[in-house]
């Protein structure tokens, strides 16, 4: 251990914790500076995951701890390249890793996407997460929508569009989120994957819980069961694909109960087409079949059409470009091998590391990231010797900048107070089921709470 570090991170979500926590044990010398443009920490897990996840929410507490240990200090509504500038971080920093995620949707280019009542599943995710820089209304008007995508943010927003709005009550949904779903006329969701039921991309738990919604029927079509659709032995067949496989299987047997809202599952839909004149009146899909090698698929050149009012595009994200960052357009994600950032012909940028989505894609389960971090820790560890030592050595100087330059940041001392504040009001909310917590939305109240 050659010197002592200072590092900054840009993004306090599980990647960029998790990295801060790796770097702390691996190199214990060391100040880490948590940035994040919003007030509250967590990233993706306060606004990424569905209000009905506890069980993943619940890793928040495993984070609260590595931010509580007092190791790493969070500032949070500090946005990079306008709060702080990259030449901040070079002045007061050895190195910064940026960890910002992916929250933009990936496009999807068929004629019809920007008619009005096509959203991005990105977008509507952040509204049901009450993010503070997404609107509070949501126009939940159509009767029947159509989910596009066969991962597990399709899952997400067809369960939360599909599932009754008191059966989420007892969560830490925002109120106007609440209001909004409970007014929704919804009765059918179609979600559409353009591959075959043994290549959905979904994973168990979050495949199954949409059998147990209440009042909801699952439906779906023989038209998209092949026979010997399932082949256990087929290469690349996990267990995961086999537990599912037997999900799905019990469906198909099960009777429907008469529910007021249906689910449906369609398969080997390929999106050609949304249809209508000012607004999303259907959407046009090609049907597909599998291709020798059982896993990609080609049109059939039949085309199929049905009748829905919105269109929630599920089809994946994409990161964003930061200032002064290199960044691969193709793919949505920072330049760098190993984390460690690269310019456009392959040579380091000294002192700039990434993790996460923005990383390696917007592909994996949270726990993947922790990987992922060590990876680029290992890096940045290795380089030691080569980083420069910023010209401020005092480390509270940044602070006295933020101030000066009139950026009102929170601490983790105000997102304590903030957290407390929330669960009170959920407390405090008698006229329903007892709530988890009642998240506060607006950017100003939650610096207000917290900086009070
Ligand atoms: P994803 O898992 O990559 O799924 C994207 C889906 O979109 C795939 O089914 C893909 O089909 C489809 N797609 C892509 N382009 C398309 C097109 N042009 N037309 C039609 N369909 C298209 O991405 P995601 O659902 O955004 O999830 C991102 C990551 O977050 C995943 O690792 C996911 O597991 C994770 N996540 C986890 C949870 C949870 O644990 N509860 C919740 C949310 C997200 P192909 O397969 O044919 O490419």
């Amino acid at each position: 251990m050659s010197k002592h570090l200072r590092v900054a991170i840009i993004g306090a979500g599980p990647a960029g914790i998790y990295a801060g926590n790796i770097l702390a044990s691996k190199y214990p010398d060391v100040n880490i500076d948590l940035f994040d443009s919003l007030p509250a920490p967590y990233g993706l897990i306060r606004y990424g995951v569905a209000p009905d996840h506890p069980r993943i929410k619940g890793i928040v507490n495993s984070l609260h701890e590595m931010l509580d240990s007092g190791v790493i200090r969070f500032f949070g509504n500090v946005e990079f390249g306008k709060d702080l500038k990259l030449e901040d971080i070079r002045k007061h920093y050895h190195a910064v890793i940026f960890a910002t995620g992916a929250i933009k949707d990936a496009t999807l280019n068929i004629p019809g996407v920007d008619l009005e009542g096509s959203y991005g599943a990105a977008d509507f995710v952040s509204w049901y997460d009450g993010h503070p820089d997404f609107p509070r209304t949501w126009p939940l008007n159509a009767k029947q929508v159509a989910v596009l995508g066969n991962g597990n943010v399709a899952l997400d927003v067809a369960r939360v569009l599909a599932k009754h709005a008191d059966d989420m009550l007892s969560t830490d949904i925002p109120a106007n989120v609440y209001e909004g779903l409970k007014a929704s006329p919804v009765t059918d969701v179609h979600v559409f994957g353009r591959r075959g039921p043994a290549q959905i991309k979904f994973t168990p738990i979050e495949l199954r819980e949409l059998g147990e919604l209440e009042d909801v029927d699952l439906v779906l079509y023989d038209e998209d069961f092949p026979e010997g659709w399932f082949d256990e032995d087929a290469e690349g067949v996990t267990n995961q694909h086999k537990v599912m496989a037997r999900i799905i299987e019990g469906w198909r047997e099960e009777e429907p109960k008469g529910a007021s809202r249906r689910l449906h599952l369609h398969f080997f839909s390929s999106p050609v087409e949304i249809l209508g004149t000012d607004k999303v009146e259907g959407i046009k899909f090609e049907r597909t079949e599998l291709n020798p090698d059982g896993s990609s698929v080609h049109g059939t050149g039949q085309f199929v059409e049905f009748p829905v009012q919105a269109i929630y595009r599920a089809i994946g994200y994409f990161g964003s470009e930061l200032p002064e960052v290199p960044f691969d357009d193709k793919y949505g994600v920072i330049r760098n091998q190993g984390g460690r950032v690269v310019d456009e012909d392959g040579s380091q940028v000294e002192g700039l590391y990434a993790t996460g989505w923005i990383k390696r894609g917007p592909v994996g389960l949270i726990g993947h990231t922790k990987s992922d971090a060590t990876e680029t820790i290992e890096n940045l560890v290795a380089d030691v010797d080569q980083l420069v030592d910023p010209a401020v050595a005092d480390t509270d100087a940044v602070l006295a900048e933020l101030k000066a330059r009139g950026v009102d940041y929170t601490t983790w001392a105000g997102w304590l107070k903030l957290n407390d504040h929330e669960i009170a009001l959920g407390a405090a909310d008698t006229s329903h089921v007892e709530r988890e917590r009642v998240k506060v939305v607006d950017r100003e109240e939650q610096v207000r709470v917290s900086n009070a």
